[in-house]
C-alpha cells in the first residue's frame, strides 16, 4: 500500500486517506482530508454569508433547471436508497392518518352540535 506524508500536518497517511487531483504527481492532493476539511470548514465559516449569497444568487437566476434537477435527484434517491423510500412511506402515512383524524375530529363536533 503507497503512502505519503501530508504537506500540512506531517503525517504519513495511505494515499486514501488523501483527496484525488488529476494533474498531480502521484494523483493526489499534497494535504491529507483531514486537513483538507479544516481549510474548508474554517473558509466556509469566514465567508458564510458571501457563499449563501452566491448560491441564493445562482438558485433565483436558473430557478427551473434548479427545480428540474432537484426532482430528478430526489426520485433517483429514493429509487436506490430503500431508507429514504421506507421514511417517505411512513411520512406519508404519519399525514393521511392525521388528516383522517383531524376529519373524523371535526365531523363528530357537527354530529353533536
Ligand atoms: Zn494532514
Amino acid at each position: 500500500m503507497k503512502t505519503k506524508h501530508c504537506s500540512k500536518c506531517g503525517i504519513e497517511k495511505e494515499l486514501s486517506e488523501f483527496y484525488k487531483h488529476p494533474t498531480a504527481k502521484l494523483g493526489v492532493r499534497p494535504d491529507c482530508k483531514e486537513c483538507r476539511r479544516k481549510v474548508s470548514s474554517k473558509f466556509y465559516k469566514e465567508n458564510k454569508i458571501k457563499i449563501r449569497q452566491k448560491h441564493n444568487d445562482y438558485y433565483l437566476e436558473n430557478k427551473p433547471q434548479c427545480i428540474k434537477r432537484n426532482i430528478k435527484n430526489n426520485r433517483l434517491r429514493a429509487r436506490n436508497n430503500l431508507n429514504v423510500r421506507i421514511l417517505r412511506n411512513c411520512r406519508s402515512r404519519l399525514y393521511t392518518a392525521l388528516k383522517n383524524e383531524r376529519k373524523k375530529i371535526i365531523f363528530n363536533k357537527f354530529i353533536r352540535m
